[in-house]
């Protein structure tokens, strides 16, 4: 019958064979890639909308795959969690970023790093202890430090959310949400969560100048979160006309490809930035 076939259809389906493959292949090789560190980190700046100059950068993960070249975290982030290699992938990262904004502040350069987590790295009982170890060891101001964390990832348990968050937040650590405004109960977290920073979703920004319902959503947020004493950066920023828009409601940063795509540590353009930061 046609359920049946359908199902056929799908079982057979060559590319359906081939993801799932692909995915259970790359997953299987997920522990080694974490062991060799072949992951590099990317940095994308966030730009201070009233001066233009840089505000600090977020720290992007690429996995560089021996035969199959570079894969976007989308793809492999999700493997990574499956394979419950996500803290040790973390930490990976938490470390890189605390070196990087130290080998930065020993030049002068006061750059703050945010680093994303997963909802699972939450329910790692030494988190914070290891990020409090590796702030000790690089000798690094906890203000240049962030972590970015999706609502979502704070749905699962509040509770823990705010017990983490305050922890971090009373280490000198930034708290940002991210993907701001996607999830269902966002208004009810800015209540409930110690949070510093609110990134609003490329969803919002992407319509801005012709959408009046999209401007109205993003200028009462903006105004929400800086009656709260929240920052608010606006995320995937392509055009100068979204830039103007986000200028006149007063967001204070944004971030997005009109400015700057995430570049390399060494990239000529991500050392212009700091230059037009550093007097
Ligand atoms: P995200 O945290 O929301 O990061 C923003 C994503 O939007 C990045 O994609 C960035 O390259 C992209 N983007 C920036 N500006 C623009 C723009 O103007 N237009 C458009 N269309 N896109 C823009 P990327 O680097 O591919 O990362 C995708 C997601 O993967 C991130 O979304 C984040 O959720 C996750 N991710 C990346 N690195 C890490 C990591 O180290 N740990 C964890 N847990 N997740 C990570
Ligand atoms: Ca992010
Ligand atoms: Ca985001
Ligand atoms: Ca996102």
């Amino acid at each position: 019958d046609a359920k049946r076939s359908r199902q056929a259809l799908l079982f057979y389906n060559p590319q359906y064979d081939e993801n799932t493959q692909l995915k259970a292949l790359l997953r299987n090789q997920v522990p080694g890639a974490i062991a060799r560190a072949d992951f590099s980190m990317f940095f994308q700046p966030k730009i201070d909308l009233a001066t233009g100059a840089i505000a600090g950068v977020e720290a992007l993960a690429r996995w560089h795959h021996p035969t199959l070249g570079n894969i976007p975290p989308d793809v492999f982030i999700p493997l990574v969690e499956q394979g419950r290699e996500i803290n040790a992938f973390s930490r990976l990262m938490l470390h890189t970023a605390i070196q990087q904004a130290k080998s930065w502040q020993v030049e002068g350069k006061y750059i703050p790093i945010a680093v994303n987590l997963s909802p699972y790295n939450l329910l790692d009982n030494q988190l914070v202890e290891f990020i409090q170890r590796e702030l000790e060891a690089a000798d690094l101001a906890p203000e240049l430090l962030a972590v970015e964390l999706t609502e979502s990832a704070t749905m699962f348990d509040v509770n823990l959310a705010q017990r983490v968050f305050t922890e971090l937040r009373d280490m000198g650590i930034k708290i940002s949400i991210d993907d701001f405004g996607t999830g269902m109960s966002s208004m009810s977290y800015l209540q409930i969560l110690p949070i510093d920073c609110v990134k609003l979703d490329r969803s919002f920004i992407e319509n801005i100048q012709t959408d009046k319902v999209a401007h109205a959503i993003v200028s009462c947020m903006v105004s929400l979160c800086h009656t709260l004493g929240k920052t608010v950066v606006a995320e995937g920023v392509e055009t100068e006309a979204q830039s103007k828009a986000l200028r006149e409601i007063g967001c204070d940063q944004a971030q997005g490809y009109l400015f700057a795509r995430p570049l390399r540590v060494n990239d000529k353009e991500l050392i212009d930035w700091f230059r037009a930061e550093v007097p």
